[in-house]
């Protein structure tokens, strides 16, 4: 059966965003393809990142996203960005998986081929060893050989003001002073692109910037491309008469004889039902509204005046004129949680590979 809704995945957008972002910050990338590669679908972005030669390996936020990242054997390693649980530890160390350390008494309970990346608290307080603590768990590492990398994460790197990313950065290069050399990152695809090179950092871990979206203040010139067109397929047509409602709640009424094309996606696809009354949906060659409620699997659009086919797709959002920038903002959310909540029934497609690239 055929999909109602694909999601096409430009290989060379990739690349290209990938060349990039590696030049800008002068390192080599951990690519962050945690939730699916924020939606684009984790098999497909993990293959054609793993041939790009600036890729040092990938960042997952589960210990099951590593598991499956490990079985494509793609040659690349892996890091868990959270912490594991203490009986997940052996096995992910057994399929060479990277895990974070945050305290002595995780960096002893690592087995001896496991290989760690200490976790520097310096400012998000979210995962981490604190600055003063992160030294003597570094150095408990060390003196094990199990310490690969260290890293931290920035708050406020995808923002205009940043001094306090600037007050992170010197917090963690104290600490990396304190150690041994290891494979030290920091910035993430704000930081990448506000920051630019940071000297010592020997990786980058840009996620949202990698499939193609800076932001806002960063993204004139930033020379990004999203990688992901997301189409729906119409699926009814016809005609309403001037008075009539459609869909529920009966919100918006037709004040003309207008035509609907029927398309199938929806909210339990990850389309903001939010939008509703500011959608936009690309139809040949023009922005046309949604009409009436987002249903779970259905939208309404409005094409009056054009000649629509059961069976033809609509552009949903994608590099060109409607983007998931728009999509968020008329959802009242950002690009992370549209790209990321995208369903399971949407069908991910890698364009330059079906030409057998
Ligand atoms: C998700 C994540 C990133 C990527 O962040 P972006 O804002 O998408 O660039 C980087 N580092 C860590 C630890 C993360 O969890």
């Amino acid at each position: 059966m055929q999909a109602r809704a694909q999601a096409l995945i430009s290989a060379s957008a990739l690349t290209d965003n990938l060349t990039a972002l590696s030049q800008r910050a002068g390192a080599q990338l951990l690519l962050p393809v945690k939730a699916d590669a924020y939606g684009h679908g984790l098999e497909i972005v993990a293959r054609i990142a793993a041939r790009h030669q600036d890729v040092w390996g990938f960042g997952v936020a589960l210990p099951r996203e590593a598991v499956a990242l490990a079985a494509l054997n793609l040659g690349k390693p892996i890091l868990l960005l959270t912490p594991p649980m203490p009986e997940e530890v052996a096995p992910l160390a057994d399929l060479g998986v990277r895990v974070p350390v945050a305290s002595l008494a995780e960096a002893d309970a690592l087995p001896g081929h496991a290989r760690a990346h200490l976790k520097v608290n310096t400012g998000m307080n979210r995962l981490g060893a604190r600055p003063e603590d992160a030294v003597d768990v570094g150095l408990r590492l060390a003196r094990r050989g199990l310490l690969e990398g260290a890293y931290t994460h920035f708050a406020t790197a995808d923002e205009p003001e940043l001094s306090f990313a600037h007050t992170q950065l010197e917090r963690f290069r104290t600490v990396l002073a304190a150690l041994p050399p290891v494979l030290a990152h920091a910035s993430n695809g704000g930081g990448v692109l506000s920051l630019g090179a940071l000297p010592g950092m020997a990786l980058a871990r840009p996620g949202l910037a990698s499939y193609g979206f800076a932001p806002p203040h960063l993204r004139a010139g930033s020379g990004l491309a999203p990688l992901m067109t997301l189409r729906a397929r119409v699926t009814h047509v016809h005609d309403v008469r001037p008075g009539e409602s459609v869909s529920y709640g009966a919100l918006w009424r037709a004040d003309q004889p207008t035509t609907l094309a029927t398309v199938g996606i929806g909210y339990a696809d990850g389309y903001p039902r939010n939008a509703t009354g500011r959608a936009e949906v690309w139809v040949q060659g023009e922005r046309r509204p949604v009409r009436g409620r987002i249903c779970m699997d259905q939208m309404m659009v409005d094409v009056t005046g054009l000649r629509v086919q059961p069976g033809e797709w609509v552009e949903v959002w994608g590099a060109g004129e409607i983007t998931v920038s728009d999509v968020a903002e008329w959802g009242g959310t950002v690009e992370y949680e549209v790209l990321t909540g995208l369903g399971a029934r949407v069908e991910r497609v890698a364009l330059e590979q079906r030409a057998g690239l």
